[in-house]
């Protein structure tokens, strides 16, 4: 599932690409995404609308647009969203092979021109599950690709964006300036015989953070998931703030992980897959070279990766 560092690099390229964009039409093939409303009121109220800004907080896209509505996105499991041109960006038609062949595999990096070899990432299998389209002024298209079709959108009022949050308990952005040491450390005393492997994930309280970046937090902060709260240590809460931060930003440079369907809007996957330390590394040695293997569990449903050795 898409996490904090996905939804933002697909943010910001929104931002980029389709701000201030026309929605002119919208197509569907399967309106059960569509919740609070039926299709063709859905399609009516984005008619003519001008997409005025995309915002995050923790997994949730917002697009507000113009006549004071906010569309909300989430992506769940396998959703991605695409954006089309004609002539198409650049960025689209960056060769694979290229990728393969770099040093530098990121196809962000360099000047982006295109070659007569290149093979647009929207080919990809990954990308080819559309059910949903926004066809936009200027001839391009927002697409949204989801193999599972656990996505879900839902039109409301800009204004009552945080009535909303709240009574969706969407808590607060683990990216966010107004989320410091302090506030961490209130939200952890609030919770004292929560394991901190499940804190972490629980998206009412601090949001943004699924399963691939808990057990990286976790493993680079030196502490082991099945932790209660009230047995952390000073250093320790520090510690997992601070791998918090460093790894959510490291990601979002990398322009998330792609270890699944996650595609940015490019269709082109992200690269923090290759900095992973545990997730999905169970049985195989310690990154730190401990001498022990990765292992792994089950918590809160969803299994978490560490190392024995290097986590207390
Ligand atoms: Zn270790």
């Amino acid at each position: 599932m898409p996490e904090l560092p996905e939804v933002e690099t697909v943010v910001a390229d929104l931002n980029k690409k389709i701000k201030g964009a026309t929605i002119t039409k919208f197509w569907s093939d399967f309106p059960s995404a569509i919740k609070g409303t039926v299709l063709e009121k859905f399609k009516r109220e984005m008619k003519n609308k001008k997409i005025l800004l995309a915002e995050r907080v923790g997994k949730n896209i917002f697009l507000n647009l113009s006549g004071g509505k906010s569309l909300h996105i989430h992506l769940r499991m396998t959703g991605h969203l695409l954006v089309k041109s004609n002539p198409p960006h650049p960025n689209h038609l960056l060769s694979k092979k290229r990728e393969q062949n770099t040093k530098s595999p990121s196809p962000y990096q360099g000047e982006g021109a295109c070659r007569a070899d290149e093979v647009s990432f929207f080919d990809d299998k990954v990308n080819q599950y559309i059910h949903h389209i926004w066809y936009l002024n200027k001839n391009r298209t927002l697409e949204f690709s989801d193999l599972r079709k656990f996505a879900t959108m839902r039109l409301l009022e800009t204004k009552a964006l945080e009535k909303y949050l709240a009574e969706k308990k969407i808590g607060i952005d683990a990216m966010s300036t107004d989320f410091t040491l302090a506030k961490f450390n209130a939200l952890l005393d609030a919770k004292p015989k929560m394991l901190i492997g499940i804190f972490l994930l629980d998206q009412s309280i601090v949001s943004g953070i699924g399963n691939i970046y808990r057990s990286e937090i976790l493993f680079t902060a030196g502490v082991l998931p099945e932790r209660k709260n009230e047995s952390l240590e000073k250093v320790e809460r520090k510690k997992i703030f601070l791998a918090t931060k460093k790894i959510l930003k490291l990601a979002i440079k990398m322009r998330g992980t792609s270890d699944s369907d996650y595609r940015d809007s490019d269709g082109a996957p992200g690269h923090f897959q290759e900095m992973l330390k545990v997730y999905r590394r169970d049985k195989l040695p310690c990154p730190a070279k401990c001498g022990g293997l990765v292992l792994r569990k089950k918590m809160a449903q969803r299994s978490v990766f560490y190392c024995a050795g290097c986590q207390k």
